[in-house]
């Protein structure tokens, strides 16, 4: 009985995989008619090089791709390595979701809002542009999926102005705003400091999305997440592009950057074997140079007119995928 249930999921694992590889393909094509800017349920794929159609033996997700060693059969032209990555990404998170939610409402909720996550990614990654299409949607869509508590992650109902919801639905209200005050605030504060808007429209409209499906605890975690993935990237290119303007000024302010911060860890060090003195000093010298430093990068980008700066959407995606799939986790950081 065990082996047949076994075999049993191998084959629903497949079935599920072949779905979203498929999707997966489908959804390569949405995003890049959506930069063209042409209508994507009309019309046959075709190679953007020789304009011919492609047959559907040519279209197989991945499969086709190793045939025909990523290249158009009829000119040759190299097909880009994003079609099979995106299919395969697609099939395999699939799976993850329908094993760990099961055939439920909610799987199905989830895998509309990866559909529209992936597609986000796409676009935000190749021309740093989110699609409203993509964005907005799920703003509703989220706050639906938690006023139904369809999630079913409800402890209780709130009583707001006579009316009572589940508390999900409110903490999906203030995620919403919380996600889109958080980076119209930051943006705004980058206009004054730098000199350009810190992010984009679409990243403030897909944070109010993600607050609207996780709630305002999860969305916390999100902003964390997505800020720490955006560091990891970014700092290394940031500062190949300093190397490359030979600025060195930023260069070392940045160097000073670090050094502060392993000074904060010095600082923690002495306040555990009980010197506050010390340790308060410590502190307070590596937030002058901190701050110092933070000064003088902002100076030198606004100096040199560096437009560098990276999509956020792809951090906060991989932030939402993964407060989606270990909600229990993140949620166990807080007291209540
Ligand atoms: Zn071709």
């Amino acid at each position: 009985m065990e082996i047949l249930t076994l075999v049993q999921k191998i084959y629903l694992g497949f079935i599920v995989g072949f779905i979203g590889l498929a999707i997966g393909s489908f959804l390569n094509v949405v995003a890049l008619r959506l930069l063209a800017g042409k209508d994507f349920v009309k019309g046959r794929s075709k190679c953007p090089k020789c304009e011919n159609l492609i047959a559907w033996y040519d279209n197989i997700p991945v499969l086709s791709y190793i045939l025909l060693r990523g290249k158009c059969r009829k000119c040759g032209e190299k097909i880009s390595l994003q079609y099979p990555i995106v299919e395969l990404f697609t099939g395999a998170i699939f799976i993850a979701t329908v094993s760990m939610f099961g055939f439920t409402l909610k799987t199905l909720f989830f895998l509309v809002l990866i559909c529209n996550l992936i597609v986000i990614t796409i676009t935000d990654l190749k021309e740093k542009y989110i699609f409203d299409i993509n964005s907005i949607p799920l703003i509703p869509i989220g706050l639906a999926y938690n006023f139904f508590d369809i999630g079913n992650n409800s402890v209780g109902t709130l009583k707001v102005l006579g009316i009572t919801f589940n508390d999900v639905f409110i903490s999906a209200i203030i995620g919403a705003v919380l996600g889109v005050a958080f980076f119209e605030i930051l943006s705004r504060i980058g206009l004054l400091l730098a000199g350009e808007y810190a992010f984009g429209a679409g990243d403030s409209i897909l944070g109010a999305a993600l607050g609207a499906w996780f709630g305002w605890k999860l969305m916390i975690i999100i902003l964390i997440i997505s800020f720490l993935s955006q560091l990891v990237v970014g700092i290394p290119i940031i500062v190949y592009n300093m190397y490359k303007a030979k600025d060195h000024e930023s260069l070392w302010a940045m160097v000073t950057l670090f050094f502060a911060l392993g000074l904060t860890f010095l600082g923690r060090y002495f306040t555990y074997t009980g010197r506050p003195f010390i340790a308060l000093s410590i502190i307070f010298l590596s937030l002058a140079l901190a701050g110092g430093s933070i000064f003088v990068i902002l100076k030198r980008t606004r100096e040199r007119q560096s437009h560098t700066f990276l999509p956020f959407g792809p951090s906060l995606v991989i932030a939402g995928l993964l407060v989606m799939f270990f909600s229990e986790y993140f949620l166990s950081y807080f007291p209540y």
